[in-house]
């Protein structure tokens, strides 16, 4: 092996032992916001047998079992919707002009999204991985924002909503939305 070869081999692992601990910090931080194996798998590089012994490291148990239900339903669910469409406002308006990777705005975005829910004394229905499924959602335009008519907010809604009839469920709720006394549940008065 000549010494070219050597210093170039030594700078390819250097760069690969580099790229590796990134990804390990990346995945360390997503188990730490809550994400489940589905988002470790997708947003990182590494292993599945490594994301399961970094999962059990830092959260200190196994990961659940079991896949979230490809639908968008959830998300268009009343008092889910509110909280999907304050979260994906604080994505949007994050998104716009940050030359940031889209799995750090996911996070910032997530972050400020509990701030302002914990703000409003309620519970954070929309679970990290939520979020990211919901922003999966609307990249493969399965999802989008639509503006209410009434109250001129953003709300998550399917495509091709009618925008001229258009009402989020915080101007026109189902008749037994806000009845929930459960703590942390939407109240309207
Ligand atoms: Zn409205």
């Amino acid at each position: 092996m000549s010494a070219t070869t050597a210093s170039a081999n030594a700078s390819t692992s250097a760069k690969s032992v580099l790229n590796e601990s990134r990804q390990i910090e990346r995945a360390a931080m997503l188990i730490e916001m809550g994400a489940r194996m589905q988002v470790l798998e997708s947003e990182t590089s590494l292993s599945y047998e490594r994301l399961i012994r970094l999962y059990k490291e830092i959260a200190g148990k196994s990961p659940s079992k079991g896949q979230l239900p490809f639908s968008t339903d959830w998300f268009l669910t009343w008092q889910e919707n509110i909280h999907s469409s304050l979260f994906l406002n604080i994505y949007e308006y994050l998104s716009k002009g940050v030359d940031a990777d889209a799995i750090e705005v996911l996070t910032k975005a997530y972050r400020l999204y509990n701030e302002q829910v914990q703000a409003l004394d309620l519970e954070p229905l929309l679970s990290f991985t939520r979020a990211w499924r919901l922003v999966k959602f609307v990249d493969a335009q399965m999802l989008t924002r639509t503006q209410c008519s009434k109250c001129t907010g953003m709300f998550v809604s399917e495509m091709y909503e009618n925008a001229k009839h258009y009402e989020c469920g915080l101007c026109n709720p189902p008749a037994r939305a806000g009845k929930s006394k459960a703590a942390g549940s939407l109240a309207l008065h």
